[in-house]
């Protein structure tokens, strides 16, 4: 691999970034303040204050935690299976878990948007994905304009499939695409060869999906800034309107299959910056916008647009031009935030279900947010999504962290204005430092990631 000089970010800036540390870590609530043994009646308690609130609105998170094998990298919620049967009986939870939530929120909000993820949810054969939009439908209030969307395997994917995903009101499409060196993707256990990959995409275009993503990951074995920049022109040449660039760490806590991954063959931190900078250069080159910390999204895309008006958000579904009040969680491991509470379902199937099946809801853990730890949450998301510390955000929550992140003006990494702090194209890279993902609200979405997204 070659040695990589970045042009926005110097190696004494580098290094500076080094230093300065997760800067909310102290700030926002750990991942140990949260309960793990939460009493229902939390979340009971939850659903009563949004039951109360009948205008306001909600995204659904469905979690979809079977795939036919794994990927080494995969530190997902996920089960390899081939059991259909098993597969019924877990969309007979999601009706079950679904119908207790409904009745106590009264049928009463409209939902604006509802994602499918895992797992592999497109693993579901065609009965099964129109049976659990049934069942999503007979539970919820889903309105013409709600924004479906669900993440697809390529190797699992047929334009029988996309055409019946398409009738059933889905219009957003995430293909997993990683990276397409053969080498690569021997290394890390998942191969779809560029072909596969193109063939995939097209159909979806012709199906009429109306925006169409395709995730990457850097940082794994046998990658090099020779291979990733092949997969990020062959990904550039197909345009879809949404690309998320995530990094993957090695996190064999996460699942003993990723000892699989010969660590000794993983880029270095140098190297993976390498090749996030191509990343970022190759498809901000290319026409792309950079969204949030990861992600990037043609100018004609929605996403790109709220950004540029100021009106982008970040949920655990990902960014979004959605703002809803409440995200509810179903399924094992599934994770929510509603009424004040994260919340994540019990993790492990069968007690998933058998708590389902029982009557009880499923929420295992959980976080209640507390004023100041909203302020908290909103001053960071801000910082994520508008690239700006508003000064009244900070005020009275986060006066230390305003203070240090100050201090990296005189090295181009913020620009002090009179009412906030702007980060500058440079600061823009340790943007994901100062929003350390060790705290409760960036745990929670996290439970659902494939991979660490640390840079
Ligand atoms: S990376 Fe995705 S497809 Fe691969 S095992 Fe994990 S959840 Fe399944």
């Amino acid at each position: 691999m070659s040695t990589f000089a970045p042009t926005e970010v110097s190696p004494q800036q580098l290094a500076r970034i080094a230093e300065l540390g997760p800067l909310y870590a102290q700030s926002v609530n750990p991942a140990s303040s949260w309960i793990d043994s939460l009493d229902t009646g939390e979340y009971e308690r939850a659903l009563e204050r949004v039951a109360q609130q009948p205008d306001e609105t909600l995204s659904l998170y469905v979690h979809i935690p079977f795939c036919p094998g794994r990927c080494l990298y995969c530190a997902c919620n996920t089960t390899v299976t081939h059991d259909t049967a098993w597969i019924d009986r877990y969309l007979e939870g999601l009706d079950r878990e679904m119908a207790l939530v409904s009745e106590r929120l009264r049928g009463q909000h409209d939902v604006l948007q509802l994602h499918l993820a895992g797992g592999t949810p497109n693993y579901l054969n065609d009965a099964q994905l129109t049976r659990l939009t049934e069942i999503v439908e007979r539970r919820f209030r889903i309105i013409p304009d709600t924004d479906l969307s669900i993440e697809c395997d390529p190797r699992r994917t047929s334009a029988g499939q996309l055409d019946l995903l398409h009738a059933l009101g889905y219009r957003r499409v995430t293909f997993g695409v990683q990276e397409l060196d053969p080498l690569v993707q021997r290394a890390i256990g998942r191969v779809q060869s560029t072909e596969l990959v193109s063939d995939v995409y097209a159909m979806a275009r012709e199906t009429g999906f109306e925006a169409i993503g395709v995730d990457l990951i850097y940082g794994l074995p046998e990658q090099t800034e020779k291979s990733f920049q092949a997969t990020l022109d062959a990904v550039v040449d197909l345009a879809p309107d949404r690309v998320a660039c995530f990094g993957y760490t090695r996190t064999t806590a996460q699942g003993t299959h990723q000892y699989a991954i010969d660590a000794h063959r993983l880029p270095s931190a140098a190297e993976r910056q390498a090749l996030f900078h191509r990343a970022v250069n190759t498809l901000t080159a290319a026409g792309y916008a950079w969204i949030g910390l990861d992600s990037f999204a043609l100018d004609t895309d929605e996403l790109a647009m709220a950004q540029e008006e100021g009106r982008l958000r970040r949920n655990c579904i990902g960014y979004t031009s959605i703002a809803t009040d409440h995200m509810l969680g179903f399924g094992s491991g599934a994770i929510g935030d509603v009424g004040g509470l994260c919340m994540q379902n019990e993790a492990e199937i069968d007690t998933w279900l058998s708590r389902v099946q029982a009557g009880q809801l499923a929420a295992a853990r959980g976080h209640q947010v507390q004023d100041r730890d909203r302020r908290r949450r909103d001053a960071i998301e801000h910082m994520i999504c508008n690239l700006e510390l508003p000064a009244e955000l900070a005020a009275g929550c986060l006066d230390d962290e305003y203070a240090r992140l100050a201090s990296y003006a005189p090295d181009g990494l913020v620009q002090i204005e009179s009412d906030r702090l702007r980060i500058t194209p440079s600061g823009r890279y340790f943007l994901r430092t100062l929003c350390s993902e060790h705290g409760a609200y960036f745990e929670w979405d996290r439970s659902r990631w494939h991979f660490s997204r640390s840079l």
